[in-house]
């Protein structure tokens, strides 16, 4: 099958992905793969670069997170827009075991060639971020309807 991404320099930020064909509503495009860890873990891991907004961790569930950055793929260089083209879909594993819940990046629209993909990253932080979080989620995306953050609401 013919590649359906590829990985390049982007506007919004750093690296990001973008289509090389054109992909439909609804396509699942890339699992966020990447290894789980549970919050004790997460703090071990990375302690205060947690909430620092330079990580490739994605918030799967209650418990779980996962690392991008550890066995993970392409999905985790997709970047945040506040209109994004993709969603991230959770899908709860039908035994109820939250390490197996899986996350696959989805398109919103249908997508031309050369696009960059992006979904809302809506970070929710567990505590009440200050003035220098703030900053380092700061929102580039260009949108006319950037919030200004990566962060939910
Ligand atoms: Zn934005």
């Amino acid at each position: 099958m013919q590649r359906r991404f590829s990985r390049r320099r982007s506007a919004i930020h750093g690296y990001g992905v973008f289509a090389l064909r054109p992909l439909h509503v609804g396509e699942r495009l890339l699992e966020y793969r990447g290894r789980r860890l549970d919050q004790a873990e997460v703090s071990a891991r990375f302690g205060q670069s947690a909430i620092s907004g330079h990580t490739f961790l994605f918030s799967l569930n209650a418990r779980y997170h996962i690392d991008g950055s550890d066995g993970g793929n392409l999905a985790r260089w997709i970047n945040h827009s506040c209109d994004p083209n993709c969603e991230a879909m959770i899908y709860v594993d039908i035994n109820g075991d939250e390490r197996r819940d899986r996350v696959y990046i989805q398109a919103l629209r249908a997508i031309d060639i050369g696009e960059e993909l992006s979904f809302d990253y809506a970070i929710e932080l567990s505590v009440v971020p200050q003035d220098a979080m703030r900053a380092a989620w700061q929102c580039g995306c260009g949108a006319p309807c950037c919030r200004g953050s990566m962060l939910a609401g």
